[in-house]
């Protein structure tokens, strides 16, 4: 079944507040087996409001309507319902007696105007309110149907839970609509491009294409097995997300270890360990895990970065048991009488390397990590802005170091500088880089 979501408010057009309850459901529907092709936002507005129902409804088969439920003059979403479905309002006296006994219960008398929020149209049944005082409602309009929660997201996602799911779940049965659950795993990578990381995976998505059944991702690349899109993340790379039709969360979940071993391993033969983590982890994650291979301790030396890389190593909870701290050896004397670089330029893969050595000795750690460069905007050492060096040194190996250029102004140079750094590390110590 295919379910739209539209959004009421005109704080949501005027940027004022995000549409986390439009991402919420699309997750949830997801989960359930339903398909979602489209999402609208719309303003307080009667008419605006049953246009969109009715293209919501020309196009899927059911809509749930978050917001424009609360008892001021422009919460509208019920007299929009009873439009469309072409029915007048009634008040229920139910609703009415509920709404009464939150207010006495709160020790406060009930304003008239909440009595806008017993108004149910004809036909409609009522998802009852435990948190707030809207009810929610469903309501048929011919052989598809409209939900309408309120807009507050602990409201909306209590009654979807209670009122939506079940009844959405019965309505696919009855149709013998057994489509299970759509699963998505998003798979991180680093140090790609997004056109890279396509072209290295064409062929493996056009045998996907080629396989039976179908996937309700009209706009990725989608497959009978799976569907794969790529999606960038500024300077947190690009993600693969891989998004799979299964009977239940275990098939789901076997597709998708498929297809992660599929994609891991096409990467790591044609790219490299391009894949630091897979749905929420971040980079930080990965060093840690890596870290924890052979249960090493990490010391930093940062310059341009200024102890950017310290604050998201210690994102990671239990990150003291491993993480030692970070010189900000911001002043070149720094560096020359703290970490012992010898004096001489500081931007340049020397005074990485010994950066890094300092960073051992000075923290005693098992692994040292350094980070110079120029953030900008002036040039220093004759190196220009975004030129960075990184240093690592380790017991029992060659202390070694990396040079590279990063775009753009001060703020992303010292982003990027500190997640290059941090993945150099997670590659290193996880053998995929010679040095
Ligand atoms: P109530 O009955 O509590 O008044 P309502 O159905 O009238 O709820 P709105 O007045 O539209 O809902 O929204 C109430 C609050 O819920 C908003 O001020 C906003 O903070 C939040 N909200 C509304 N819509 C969304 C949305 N799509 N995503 C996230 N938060 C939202």
């Amino acid at each position: 079944m295919r379910i739209e979501i539209v959004a009421v408010g005109t704080e949501l057009l005027l940027g004022q507040i995000a549409d986390t309850n439009s991402k919420w459901l699309g997750e949830h529907l997801a989960a359930i087996g339903a398909a979602s092709h489209f999402h609208q936002a719309v303003g307080d507005n009667h008419e605006r409001i049953v246009l969109a129902f009715r293209t919501a409804l020309a196009r899927s088969d059911g809509i749930i309507v978050c917001g424009g439920l609360g008892p001021t003059h422009d919460d509208i979403t019920r007299d929009a319902i009873a439009e469309v479905m072409n029915v007048s309002l009634h008040r229920s006296e139910p609703v009415v007696e509920k709404i009464r006994t939150m207010f006495t219960s709160r020790g406060r008398e009930m304003p008239d105007s909440n009595l806008r929020q017993a108004d149910v149209p004809e036909g409609a049944t009522v998802i009852p309110q435990t948190k707030g005082t809207a009810p929610g409602l469903i309501c048929p309009v011919g052989h598809k149907v409209i939900y309408a929660v309120p807009g507050v997201p602990y409201e909306m996602s209590d009654m979807f839970d209670r009122g939506i799911a079940p009844d959405l779940q019965r309505r696919m049965a009855a149709r013998g609509d057994t489509s299970g659950v759509i699963a998505s795993r998003v798979i991180r990578t680093w140090g790609m491009s997004e056109s890279g990381l396509t072209e290295t995976l064409a062929g493996h998505i056009d045998g996907l294409d080629a396989a039976p059944g179908s996937m309700p991702h009209g706009t990725d690349r989608s497959s009978g097995a799976a569907t794969v899109a790529f999606l960038a993340s500024g300077i947190e790379g690009i993600k693969v997300r891989v998004t799979v039709r299964a009977e239940d969360d275990r098939a789901a979940a076997d597709l998708l270890d498929a297809e992660e071993a599929e994609i891991r391993s096409i990467l790591n033969a044609t790219a490299g360990d391009v894949v630091f983590g897979i749905d929420d982890e971040a980079i930080e994650d990965a060093v840690a895990r890596t870290l924890a291979v052979d249960g090493l301790t990490l010391g930093l030396a940062e310059s341009l970065t200024g102890g950017l890389a310290a604050s998201r190593l210690v994102n990671v909870p239990g990150a003291s048991r491993w993480f030692r701290g970070s010189v900000v050896s911001y002043a070149s004397e720094v560096k020359f009488s703290v970490l012992g670089v010898p004096e001489g330029p500081v931007v340049s893969e020397e005074a990485a390397r010994a950066m890094a050595d300092g960073a051992r000795r000075v923290l005693a750690s098992d692994v040292g990590l350094s980070i110079t460069g120029v953030a900008g905007p002036d040039t220093q050492d004759d190196q220009p802005p975004g030129a960075v060096f990184v240093g690592l040194a380790r017991a029992g190996h060659e202390t070694v170091s990396f040079g590279f250029n990063v775009p753009g102004d001060r703020d992303r140079v010292r982003q990027y500088a500190t997640i290059a750094a941090l993945d150099l590390l997670r590659r290193t110590l996880g053998g995929a880089t010679q040095d």
